[in-house]
Order: C-alpha cells, then sequence, then structure tokens
C-alpha cells in the first residue's frame, strides 16, 4: 500500500515551487526549501556507502533540522528508520536498538553519554552537532558529500515509530511506507491547515504526534519551527517572533502555558495562532475550557495511537460544546463502540473503541498484533458517544477497575479533581484493595500558594462521582513523573505509594 506523496516529494515540490521558503527554523536558523533539498541529498550520498545492507538508521535526536535531515536522506536512499525515544535509560535504548537492527545511529551528541556500550549491532555513531564540522559528524558527511539528488531507491524506506512506553518498553509499530499521505489528509479534513502554514512542533518528532506535524509541514510547503526543549515562556516568544499560525503539542505542555503568570503571557503576542492542536494523551475537560478562554477558540484534540492512526478529532466547537471530547471521525476512519460479546453498544454506553482506516499499522516488529473485529482494530481504549455523535474516550482498558463489584474510570475521577481551582494537575490509578478488590490513589499537583488536604479534595468531588470512584488515597507532588511524549508513567505512581 503506497501513496503518492511523501514527505521526500514536499520537500522537493517546496524546493521548486518555493525555493527561498523557510523549510525549518530552528535554533541554528532557517534552512530553506532549496536548501534543505541540497542538504538532504548530499547527507543521504554520504550515508550510502555506511548503512550495511539489511540495517536501519535510528535517530535519537531533539527536535531541529538533523532528525527531519536524516528522515528525508534515509528515504531518498530507500533506507529504513527507527525513531528512538530520548526519555528512554541506557538499558532501554540498547535493547530498542539491538532488537530493531539498528546499523548506524544519528543522534545529538549530548545523548552520546546516555550509551556507554553500544550494541554490537551499531557500527556507526554520527552526531548532529550544532554547525560543527567535525569528521565525525552529520555537517562534515554532508560537507564533503556530492549534492547530486541520489538515485531512485530500489524500495520505499519504512518508518518504525514506537509507542510511547506508558505501560513498559515501548514496542516498534511498523507503518506502511515512509510516512504516507494518508494520514496526513485524514488529519486535514478537520484540522483545517493551509500550504504556508507556519507550525511550531513542541511534540517531539519521534513520536507519532510529532511525526505527523512534520508530515503535514512537508506535504503543505509550511515552515515548521523546532525547538530543542519545551519551555513555555520560549514557546510564547517564538511564538511572536516566528509569527506561529499552528502550534503542536502534547496537553501538559497547554497546562504550562497555562501555568504562566499572566503577566507573562500577555508579554508575547499570540495573534497570528489559528490552530492549536493537541494529541498524545487526554485533554482533560477543564484544561481545554480554560486554554480556550485565554488563547481564543483555536484548540483541536486529536485522538489517534501509534497503531490505529487518527480515530477522532474534536474542533473549537466541538470543545466549546462538549469540553472532554475528542470529536468525531476524520475522512477515511469509521469508530464502532462494542460491549464484550463483540455487539455494539447503545448510544451513551461506555464500550471498547474499534477503529478502522487504511493507516492501521501492519504489526510490532517483535511480533504480536492487535484484536481485529470485522476489519476495525483494537484501540485498547473505552469510550462513548453523546447525543450528537460525539466521541469520549473514557480511559485505556488496562486502567479500568473493578471496586466493590463497580467498574470505575480513573479518568472520571481525574476530570472531577482536575476541575477544582486549587488543582493545577491530576493523575489517578488503580491499586490492589484487601476489603474492596481495587480502589483508586489519587496524585494531586496543587496550584502555587494553594493548600488542600485529602480529606477536602474527597469532599469538593463527592457529588460528582459515585462511592467507588472517589479516591481512598490522595498524594500531594510538586509534579507528575512523565515519559518523553507527556504521559504520566504509572509505574512510577505506584513506586511513590509503595505498592
Ligand atoms: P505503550 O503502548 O508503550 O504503553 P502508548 O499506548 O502510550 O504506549 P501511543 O501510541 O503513544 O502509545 O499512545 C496512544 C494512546 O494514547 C491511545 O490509545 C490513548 O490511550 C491515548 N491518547 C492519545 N491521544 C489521546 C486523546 N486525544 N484523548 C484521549 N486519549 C488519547
Amino acid at each position: 500500500r503506497h501513496w503518492g506523496i511523501t514527505p521526500p516529494l514536499g520537500f522537493a515540490i517546496g524546493a521548486v515551487r518555493y525555493p527561498d521558503r523557510a523549510a525549518v527554523i530552528d535554533e541554528r536558523g532557517a534552512f530553506s526549501y532549496a536548501e534543505l533539498e541540497q542538504r538532504t541529498s548530499r547527507l543521504a550520498n554520504g550515508l550510502r556507502k555506511r548503512v550495511k545492507r539489511g540495517t536501519r538508521i535510528g535517530i535519537l535526536c531533539r527536535n531541529h533540522h538533523g532528525p527531519v535531515e536524516t528522515m528525508v536522506a534515509a528515504a531518498k536512499l530507500g533506507v529504513d528508520v527507527v525513531l528512538l525515544n530520548t526519555g528512554l535509560s541506557g538499558q532501554q535504548l540498547a535493547d530498542v536498538i539491538t532488537q530493531q537492527q539498528v546499523g548506524v545511529l544519528v543522534l545529538d551528541a549530548e545523548f552520546r553519554a546516555q550509551l556507554p556500550e553500544l550494541p554490537d549491532e551499531v557500527d556507526q555513531v554520527l552526531a548532529w552537532t550544532d554547525g560543527t564540522t567535525r569528521r565525525d559528524t552529520l555537517e562534515h558527511l554532508i560537507a564533503t558529500s556530492s549534492p547530486r539528488r541520489p538515485a531512485k531507491p530500489r524500495r520505499h524506506a519504512r518508518m518504525i515509530v514506537l509507542t510511547s512506553g506508558t505501560t513498559g518498553t515501548p514496542k516498534g509499530a511498523r507503518r506502511p511506507d515512509p510516512p504516507s499521505l494518508s494520514p496526513a489528509a485524514s488529519i486535514l479534513s478537520r484540522l483545517p491547515l493551509t500550504s504556508g502554514e507556519r507550525m511550531l512542533v513542541c511534540a517531539p518528532l519521534f513520536h507519532t504526534w510529532g511525526l505527523a506535524a512534520f508530515q503535514l509541514g512537508a506535504v503543505l510547503n509550511s515552515t515548521l519551527v523546532l525547538r530543542r526543549k519545551f519551555e513555555p515562556e520560549q514557546a510564547l516568544a517564538s511564538v511572536q517572533r516566528n509569527q506561529i499560525t499552528a502550534l503542536f503539542a502534547v496537553p501538559v505542555m497547554l497546562q504550562r502555558l497555562l501555568d504562566l503568570p499572566e503577566a507573562i503571557r500577555d508579554r508575547y503576542d499570540h495573534s497570528t495562532l489559528r490552530i492549536v492542536a493537541s494529541s498524545g494523551s487526554a485533554l482533560p475537560a477543564d484544561l481545554a475550557t480554560r486554554f480556550q478562554r485565554a488563547f481564543g477558540n483555536v484548540l483541536y484534540n486529536l485522538y489517534g495511537s501509534t497503531e490505529v492512526s487518527w480515530v477522532s478529532i474534536a474542533n473549537p466547537s466541538d470543545l466549546r460544546a462538549a469540553p472532554g471530547t475528542a470529536g468525531r471521525p476524520p475522512r477515511g476512519t469509521t469508530v464502532r463502540i462494542l460491549a464484550e460479546d463483540g455487539s455494539q453498544v447503545k448510544r451513551g454506553e461506555t464500550g471498547r473503541i474499534f477503529a478502522g482506516n487504511n493507516m492501521l499499522f501492519e504489526g510490532y516488529t517483535n511480533g504480536g498484533r492487535r484484536e481485529v473485529v470485522d476489519g476495525l482494530m483494537s484501540t485498547g481504549d473505552l469510550g462513548r458517544t453523546d447525543s450528537s455523535g460525539r466521541l469520549f474516550v473514557v480511559g485505556r482498558e488496562d486502567d479500568m477497575i473493578i471496586s466493590g463489584g463497580e467498574n470505575v474510570y480513573p479518568k472520571e475521577t481525574e476530570d472531577a479533581i482536575g476541575r477544582l481551582p486549587e488543582v493545577s494537575e491530576t493523575a489517578v490509578i488503580g491499586v490492589d484493595d484487601p476489603d474492596f478488590g481495587q480502589r483508586l490513589a489519587a496524585f494531586v499537583v496543587l496550584r502555587p500558594g494553594q493548600d488542600l488536604d485529602a480529606e477536602q479534595v474527597r469532599d469538593r468531588v463527592r457529588d460528582r462521582l459515585s462511592k467507588f470512584a472517589l479516591p481512598r488515597d490522595v498524594i500531594f507532588l510538586d509534579e507528575l513523573p512523565r515519559n518523553a511524549t507527556g504521559k504520566v508513567v504509572p509505574r512510577e505512581l505506584r513506586e511513590r505509594l509503595g505498592t
């Protein structure tokens, strides 16, 4: 299954049509479409001799021009790419590299120390550095290789994307093609991006969400603005400086923007922003409402996963009418909510979310698949729809607990606690309980200067929740443990509880 336009072609078209337009802007400066086209051809020619047949290029980078150029160069060569999560420990990285047959490792110099011992598979390590051209750097390779566009590769390169690793070691998901047009076209049916958009991509490029933004930028001949690290005030400064029209983020980043004192927020003009797109994890209802109040009706919530691609998208009016919603399926996607026995649940009832489109993944790289019913794949999540057909994600199937014989969804408790004005963010998990089988434990981060105790938290949400959905434990933390894609890591919360 191959689709006509791929990012390399998007960049090649940009180089002809808009040679002087900035394709990428990062801390080093702007790279025009013409420049990027030439640099990626040089890089591809330089890498050709170094990548042994059957091995892949692993990319371990923050967001900047480097991973973009590496992905395009690999596609020009027809070599598979494995996108590595910068938040993994040395051991996890080594495991993934071995498992994914990474022969050439392209990294940011700062990550060298993270891999003290290189797995045997890796026979080349090449680093991106800030403009220096030492012999072992990719800049050197670019400077010394031919700018001729490489001949058409014999095979299409594949992109291996890892799941975010919320539930364990990240799993490799094989996507058809180098990122195909299909997910981009699907997103565009509900996200009104136009050609020449100026996109600030804060979501990491190694994850499906950042990758989708990169792909959209390429096919729309947009300008991608990339920053190595997310820092809220710097992000707003970049919005003003680069006249950003579309921001791509994960929910916790939106939370950080809102946490900025108003005086700082008001220092920067964000009136160019038409679209703020959030994905990667659930967008809390209260965050959606507060964000729209502060930044206007610009918020979109995209729900999808590495395996199933895009399931549904909420636009600003969906989020105004129903703040926690994940919206409606984009073009080409069918969503069904099924009961345990495979029948469709009634509207409003909670069931398992299944989705079908032509973007379903082809299986995990180390084996294993997802359940498929009538061509629709399980998302692993539970959800329901409202009377207008808008989807609500109730949480992961695995997160649901049975307490006192009742099904309890931690996310509903999270939403209730998250609405309290004293609360900045919260995460709720299920833990074993000798009396009730399981019970909920809530972790709460208060806003600066606020004070609440556990009993007050419980009292304030009591009227919204059933008895078993009330958290028995309420633990206050300074911040929630999150992975590199901004998701809370339940394993680490459990450790704090000592269970
Ligand atoms: P792992 O499988 O390694 O634990 P992961 O499931 O976090 O990682 P991803 O593919 O990154 O891997 O995440 C997809 C999941 O994230 C979805 O199945 C869903 O649970 C959650 N998710 C993503 N976007 C949204 C959203 N907009 N609303 C609600 N949930 C979301």
